[in-house]
């Protein structure tokens, strides 16, 4: 399990993360919605080190990592314990796609070519990419280089997989290709995953647990049906109508 505690930050004075916490059972799936701004995507940031909070721990099986006062070897350990799918894939645009889900492995995980290409390879295959390998990102579509992305965050077999709207750069008609993607890793592989989207529908059908954020709180957390059903807040209910 992932425990994630009282995570702060702030940007020139003004606090975007007030105290978060939650805790990702392994093999689960939590989603985080909330409004524009109320700090989802720098919370994801922090958990893997591309920003630094001003406090906070994570503790991946009873290893607890200071978020803030980590030291270089504790963030190498967070780092190989995370990966992060971004909202514009950040594929290389030089290498194929086998080479993109290949590059972590031999530039990090040091693994010898031929046994990257062939984690790489199944790794494509589960997002059922594997005939697209060596098609460069420019002539794939936009869902399938984010299906590309999400091989790339599998390959370095992590414990947890941050999403951060892994959908919203789409064009609506490729958008679920990739939401079908990230539903079949979770229930097939049992991958634990935080996913910040803005898509209720899917949130409803795939995630173990919701947390609703505004303004850098976490406003209610639950079951689905707890929050996006029966939600006991009322800037919940509002956020949902406005996105009904
Ligand atoms: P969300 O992902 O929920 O839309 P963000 O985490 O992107 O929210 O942003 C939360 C707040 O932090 C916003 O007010 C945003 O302007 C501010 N913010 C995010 N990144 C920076 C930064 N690098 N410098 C200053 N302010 C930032």
């Amino acid at each position: 399990m992932i425990k994630i505690e009282n995570v702060r930050k702030s940007f020139g004075g003004k606090e975007v993360l007030k105290n978060i916490s939650m805790t990702v059972p392994t093999g689960t799936v939590t989603v985080i919605l909330g409004p524009s701004g109320s700090g989802k995507t720098t919370f994801l940031r922090t958990l893997n080190f591309l920003g630094r909070a001003d406090s906070g721990t994570i503790t991946f099986n009873d290893n607890s990592v200071d978020l803030h006062n980590a030291s270089p070897k504790e963030i190498i350990q967070v780092r190989r314990s995370t990966a992060m799918v971004f909202q514009m894939y950040n594929l290389f645009s030089n290498m194929t796609a086998l080479g993109n889900v290949m590059e972590g492995l031999v530039t990090i995980r040091k693994k010898k070519k031929r046994e990257a290409r062939d984690i790489a390879m199944k790794c494509l295959y589960e997002v059922g990419m594997e005939t697209y390998s060596d098609y460069y990102p420019v002539q794939l579509s936009g869902g399938q280089q984010q299906r590309v992305g999400i091989a790339r965050a599998l390959a370095m077999n992590p414990q947890i997989i941050l999403f951060d709207e892994p959908t919203s750069a789409l064009d609506p008609e490729l958008v679920g290709e990739v939401l079908a993607v990230i539903r079949k890793i979770a229930r097939e592989l049992k991958v634990t995953m935080i996913i910040v989207t803005h898509e209720i529908a899917f949130a409803k059908e795939i995630a173990d647990q919701v947390v609703f954020m505004e303004g850098g709180n976490v406003i209610e957390k639950g079951t689905a049906e707890d929050v996006l059903i029966h939600p006991h807040e009322l800037r919940t209910q509002q956020f949902l109508t406005r996105y009904l």
